[in-house]
């Protein structure tokens, strides 16, 4: 079994829609688990449809309600010619449960709210593609995930409960999936990425982007042979396109050296989908649903040695802080300690660090609320100078890189090399 991810951007439109329906029937006979984003950028609109409704901007709410509904009845009426009345009614329903919630009082609870609301983007999305799926002779099924992916009720990062979603994994999707594999159609399945549920049945989101999130889970419960997510670029490249002119595709890494390119903030497959596969040893593949017969990436363990090609990761906004005792004491473990708290305090996250004797060098994002309230923290028991709007350049793999062009007119004011990553911050 494989399970698909299709993110917004690959049904974003009525012609995007086609194509999935297109890929999918490229893997007759495989039964699939399909996962799907909300369309086109729906999530960021129902992010802004619930602040209206905490703002109470009636005028802005109903707007932004109006257009998010005009955008998916286009894409129906786009993909169906003879619109079965009874799916369109199905599809104002929905719209119809929206306003519902718009016009009643909000709860004081922003989070709850927010899940409830957001989690529609996907609802709506997995109703028209596995409307047009059937229409177009792909038999498939759509579940709820808030029934099959059961978590905490930690609102807009819910927490799995594993135990309960392999449970409810195993009593809802498993039967469908041993039922059709003994008949004539393709298993197929669909369901909502980003969406969970509690126990209590309250709808529930895993975190913005989470719908990779989603797929590994449920590659996990079903012990799927391979997950594939399907993006508007060719796999992973070792730079961002928009920052670099010449972008390599890397063919084969393995988990950790993705988990190692994530961390240092490439925007590749987030660690916390990487682990569910990783425990299983499932493989994943990044393919783009404009080239679907091309190979793509694959991110699996069977690699000894990782393609040694460099990798370019870029952050901006860097703050340079260095902090020196103002007792004069050495930066060791008892004032380590404390800076380190101050940091946790305020959920700060390096991005890298260096010491001497007495001072201490440390480098972050910026961030409007939580750095003048780091400083302050430090200010107690530190003198401090701190540098804004840095660049920090890492380099994976950097032995082979050609890093002059990075560096040109810029001036390196820190400087780190491990075995195989060279970070450097740079001003202009
Ligand atoms: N639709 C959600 C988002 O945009 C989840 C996802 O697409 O991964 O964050």
């Amino acid at each position: 079994m494989y399970v698909f991810k299709f993110g917004g951007a690959s049904v974003k439109s009525a012609d995007d829609v086609r194509n999935v329906a297109d890929i999918i029937a490229r893997y007759k006979n495989i039964p699939l688990m399909i996962v799907v984003s909300a369309m086109g950028k729906t999530t960021n609109a129902f992010e802004q449809l619930t602040e209206y409704y905490f703002k109470d901007k009636e005028k802005h709410l109903f707007e932004c309600f109006s257009k998010i509904k005009q955008y998916h009845i286009e894409i129906a009426e786009e993909l169906f010619n003879n619109i079965d009345s009874k799916f369109i009614n199905s599809l104002n329903n929905k719209f119809k449960f929206l306003e519902t919630i718009l016009k009643k009082p909000h709860s004081e609870n922003y989070n709850f709210e927010y899940d409830r609301i957001v989690s529609i983007g996907e609802e709506l999305s997995v109703m028209i593609i596995s409307y047009y799926l059937n229409e177009s002779n792909i038999s498939t099924r759509w579940f709820h995930a808030r029934d099959i992916i059961i978590t905490d009720a930690r609102y807009r990062d819910a927490q799995v409960n594993w135990d309960k979603t392999c449970k409810a994994v195993n009593n809802v999707l498993l039967p469908y999936f041993s039922q059709t594999t003994h008949s004539s159609s393709q298993p197929l399945a669909i369901t909502q990425g980003f969406i969970g549920g509690t126990a209590a049945g309250y709808v529930t989101t895993l975190g913005r982007e989470g719908s990779d999130y989603s797929a590994a889970i449920l590659a996990y419960a079903l012990n799927a042979n391979e997950v594939l997510i399907w993006k508007d670029v060719p796999g992973l490249l070792n730079a961002d396109p928009k920052l670099v002119k010449q972008t390599v595709l890397l063919p084969n890494i393995s988990y950790q050296e993705a988990i190692e390119l994530a961390y240092y903030g490439a925007k590749v497959i987030h660690p916390k989908t990487l682990k569910p596969l990783l425990t299983k040893n499932i493989p994943l593949r990044v393919k783009s649903f404009y080239e679907p017969g091309k190979d793509g990436t694959l991110i699996n363990n069977n690699i000894k040695f990782d393609d040694q090609t460099p990798s370019y990761i870029f952050k901006f906004n860097q703050v340079l802080l260095s902090v020196s005792p103002k007792d004069f004491s050495f930066i060791a473990e008892h004032n380590l300690s404390y800076i380190f708290s101050e940091f946790a305090k305020y959920n700060v996250r390096i991005n890298m660090m260096q010491n001497s004797a007495i001072s201490f060098s440390v480098c972050f994002d910026f961030d409007r609320t939580k750095t003048p309230a780091l400083i302050n923290g430090l200010k107690k028991l530190f003198h401090i100078n701190c540098l804004y709007d840095k660049e920090l350049l890492t380099i994976r793999h950097y032995k082979k890189a050609n890093i002059k062009p990075f560096i040109k007119n810029r001036k390196v004011i820190l400087e780190q090399k491990t075995c195989d990553t060279l970070q450097l911050l740079v001003k202009k």
